[in-house]
Order: C-alpha cells, then sequence, then structure tokens
C-alpha cells in the first residue's frame, strides 16, 4: 500500500477500515540466501538496500525481540556528518545524503527535520580544532560554518555566555545537521523491506551458528535451525555475545548510555545544541520536550538501564550551558547497550570465517550512520566487496594499525 495525503482523506471519509499492515509476520523458511541478525535500523537497512539495490529477495531479518526494541529506538535521534578523518568523513557525508531523500525513497514519515547542529566552542584551542574539522568536512562537500557569539546570541540568547569556565566563543554550525523521529526509521525500512519480499521475524533469536567444514552455513534459532548461504551479524550492543557463539573475540566493550526527556515547553531551542567543553546535547522534539544526554555510565553492562550519578552529570553539563534548563521537569529516561569499539568507529567487514559477515562497533553515533550503514553493509553482502566509502572499516585494523581514531582518545571508550 502506498501512502500519500490522498490515502488519508479517502481512509479517513471511509471509516479507516482499509489499512493494511506495515509488514507481514511470516514463519521462518527452512533457508535463505542471506540471514541478517538484528532487526535495529541498520539490519532493516540492509535488508532494505539489498532487495532494492541488488535485487535480492530471498532474505530474512531475525530479530529476538520486536523491530525497534534496541538503540534504533533509544536514541536521542540526532543526525549530522561532522566527522574529521578521510576513513570517517565521506561515509558519514554518504548517510547524510540518504537521509535527505529517505522519506520519499521508502514511502513513510520518518520525520526527518534538518534543523541544523551547533557545537559550541569554548577556548582558543578548541576554535582551531573545529576549524579544522570544518574545513575537512567542505573538503568533502559538507556543509560547515564558524560562527561567533553574536551570531549565536540571534537564535539561543538563554546560553551562558560568560560562564566563567566555559564561556562561549563561538561554534561550528552544520545547517544539514538534525533529527529524525528513531522508530519510525526501523518502520519505514522493515516496510519497504518487506513490499520487497524480505521476510521480517521476530520473536526470532539466534542462539549458535551451524559451521560446516570453516564455513557458516546458517544459524540456530529459538524457531529452530535456519540454514543461509551468508550470515549477517548486525546486533549493535549485542555484538560480543553473538559473535562469542562463533568463536569471535570482537576489539567492543558494552557500555550502557541513558538519554532524558523534559517536559514539553514552547519551542525554544531551533536545533540540536552540544557543549564543547563537557557531553551534553539537547534537541527539542516536535511535542515540545528537551530531548538531551551525555556520557555513557563508564562501567561493561548488557543492561538497558543506567545509574544516577551520570543523570547528575548530564544535567550538571545542561546547567552549564543553559542554566534555564533547571526549571524543566524531567519526564523520562531509559538506556541503550551501545557497541563501543577501541577507536569509537565501526566494523562493516566480512569476518575470517567464510559465509559470516560482521556489522557493529557504532558507539553512541550509530544512528546517524542508518542509511550508509544499511548501504554499505548491502553492498559488501551483494557484490564481495567493500563499499568506496566503508573500505577503512576493517575487522583486523588494530592488527595492521590502521586505526580511525576520530577523537584522538584511544582505546578509552567513555573518551570517544
Ligand atoms: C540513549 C542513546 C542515545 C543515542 N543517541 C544517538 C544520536 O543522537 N545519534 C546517533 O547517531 N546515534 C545515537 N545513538 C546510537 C545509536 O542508537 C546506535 O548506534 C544504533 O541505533 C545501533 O544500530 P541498530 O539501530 O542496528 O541497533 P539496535 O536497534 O540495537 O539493533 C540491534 C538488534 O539486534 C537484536 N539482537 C541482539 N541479539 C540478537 C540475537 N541473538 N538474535 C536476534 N536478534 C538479536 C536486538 O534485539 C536489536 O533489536 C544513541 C544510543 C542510545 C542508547
Amino acid at each position: 500500500m502506498r501512502y500519500s495525503a490522498l490515502k488519508i482523506l479517502t481512509q479517513g471519509l471511509t471509516g479507516n477500515k482499509g489499512w493494511t499492515p506495515a509488514w507481514r509476520e511470516p514463519d521462518p523458511k527452512a533457508d535463505y540466501d542471506i540471514i541478517i541478525i538484528g532487526g535495529g535500523g541498520h539490519g532493516l537497512a540492509t535488508a532494505y538496500y539489498l532487495a532494492r539495490e541488488h535485487g535480492l529477495r530471498n532474505i530474512a531479518v531475525l530479530e529476538k525481540g520486536w523491530i525497534g526494541s534496541g538503540n534504533v529506538g533509544r536514541n536521542t535521534t540526532i543526525i549530522r556528518s561532522n566527522y574529521l578523518l578521510e576513513g570517517n568523513q565521506p561515509f558519514y557525508e554518504l548517510s547524510l545524503k540518504l537521509w535527505e531523500g529517505l522519506e520519499q525513497d521508502f514511502n513513510y514519515n520518518a520525520m526527518v527535520s534538518q534543523r541544523g547542529i551547533l557545537n559550541l566552542i569554548h577556548s582558543d584551542a578548541q576554535r582551531d580544532a573545529y576549524v579544522r574539522r570544518g574545513n575537512a568536512m567542505r573538503l568533502s562537500g559538507a556543509d560547515a560554518v564558524i560562527l561567533g557569539p553574536e551570531e549565536i546570541r540571534k537564535t539561543c540568547p538563554y546560553l551562558d555566555f560568560e560562564n566563567a569556565r566555559f564561556p562561549i566563543q563561538g561554534a561550528i554550525w552544520q545547517p544539514r545537521g538534525g533529527t529524525v523521529r528513531h522508530d519510525a526509521v526501523a518502520w519505514g525500512y522493515a516496510r519497504g523491506a518487506d513490499e520487497r519480499g524480505v521476510d521480517i521475524i521476530q520473536n526470532c533469536e539466534v542462539t549458535g551458528f551451524q559451521m560446516d567444514g570453516g564455513t557458516c552455513v546458517g544459524v540456530e534459532t529459538s524457531r529452530g535451525p535456519i540454514r543461509a548461504k551468508k550470515v549477517a551479524m548486525c546486533v549493535a550492543g549485542s555484538s560480543s555475545r553473538v559473535a562469542e557463539q562463533a568463536g569471535m573475540r570482537l576489539p567492543i566493550e558494552s557500555h550502557v548510555l541513558q538519554a532524558f526527556v523534559s517536559e514539553g515547553l514552547k519551542p525554544t531551542l531551533p536545533g540540536v545544541i552540544t557543549f564543547g567543553a563537557g557531553h551534553f546535547y539537547v534537541s527539542q522534539s516536535d511535542k515540545g520536550g528537551l530531548v538531551f544526554g551525555g556520557d555513557i555510565d563508564g562501567y561493561n553492562t548488557y543492561a538497558q538501564r543506567g545509574n544516577l550519578p551520570v543523570v547528575e552529570d548530564v544535567c550538571e553539563g545542561g546547567m552549564a550551558i543553559m542554566p534555564m534548563i533547571g526549571r524543566a521537569r524531567l519526564l523520562r529516561m531509559w538506556g541503550g547497550v551501545m557497541d563501543m569499539s577501541m577507536d569509537g568507529s565501526p566494523f562493516i567487514d566480512q569476518t575470517h570465517i567464510d559465509g559470516l559477515y560482521f556489522n557493529g562497533g557504532w558507539c553512541y553515533g550509530g544512528f546517524k550512520a542508518t542509511p550508509a550503514s544499511g548501504f554499505c553493509y548491502a553492498h559488501l553482502l551483494a557484490t564481495g566487496n567493500p563499499h568506496p566509502v566503508a573500505t577503512a572499516y576493517k575487522l583486523d585494523r588494530f592488527r595492521t594499525g590502521a586505526m580511525i581514531d576520530e577523537k584522538g582518545a584511544g582505546n578509552s571508550p567513555n573518551l570517544h
């Protein structure tokens, strides 16, 4: 079924009786060409692009819970392509371009809103670093503007410009950054993949891999064994646990990251604002709530809930740049499990086991990457070669020394 304004009108006039389910609930078949483990944003996007770009249809997405129950439905919805390093910038810029056409492409309203992202500058050294980043962005075709405090005051007069420790000296502004309604992304990709014949199988947990002479030939699941020519892991925060079933130890740690939403306020924030001297980022949802977050909790866990010290730390960050936030009441908060890689950059690669592929290590920046991750993983699965913008995302880069240390923080996930 194609969604359109006319469809809403005709359905409204006829009692809304003609809507069909957005995707089917098929039982798993005995075998597929490709099995994707994980029905998060990346897994569903991979299935969608495999079908749309490469014409492959005999595909299953296996999801242990319901689609969108993982980080794709838990993040703070920020999209941007303000990366510095060559291994990353073209990939994230491709993702932003795919976001720009996504709703028309999969015929679903994902509320893509390019309201801009403002990264505040608090010192001379930080200005130098952000100017360098902005130049790298512009060289690869992205947009970046350096603003002074007077320009920021026009749209955000409530920021604490004269803060004694962290005065606001300016910002790097990416006008094409913004926010997207996160769970609609999962639903849109699921609908588009299903329409093209992909089986989306919920409540189906992968519990092991079937191996034949060193080649992966299928998976064991809570709904029985399923065979496949290719198996593609895409389970974000559960990466280490799933890879362990194939005897793999990954350069990834799992940490919890929390998100927060305030009560609804009148329109206040023009776009996304991030604190450059601490870890705090905030935007305002269309319902009016301030949606914000900060650091990971800093200990290894698979629990989708965080602890109070980080709540205090995040709120301190908010108070340091916009003291008026202290008067808003917190409405709700939650946690998600992050697949933190040791250089802060992801992996999209074939593993050392024939027929087994890996996508993960997205840290807390994987939502913005969803379209490009799916696009590039589909390219790798369909052609056997990495997509040109994802050649650096190798699993062996810690052995070869080709790390993509975007933040220069080394193997310290809490600093990425
Ligand atoms: C609080 C928070 C805020 C964030 N904010 C941002 C942001 O503003 N911008 C940004 O770019 N990124 C952000 N992120 C990161 C982003 O959400 C993730 O990097 C991204 O969603 C991960 O990819 P995914 O959508 O495929 O993951 P998920 O949605 O977690 O998908 C993985 C799926 O695999 C399934 N699975 C696991 N094990 C198995 C198994 N054995 N069998 C079958 N299925 C299995 C899980 O149930 C899950 O549904 C944030 C994350 C959190 C938690």
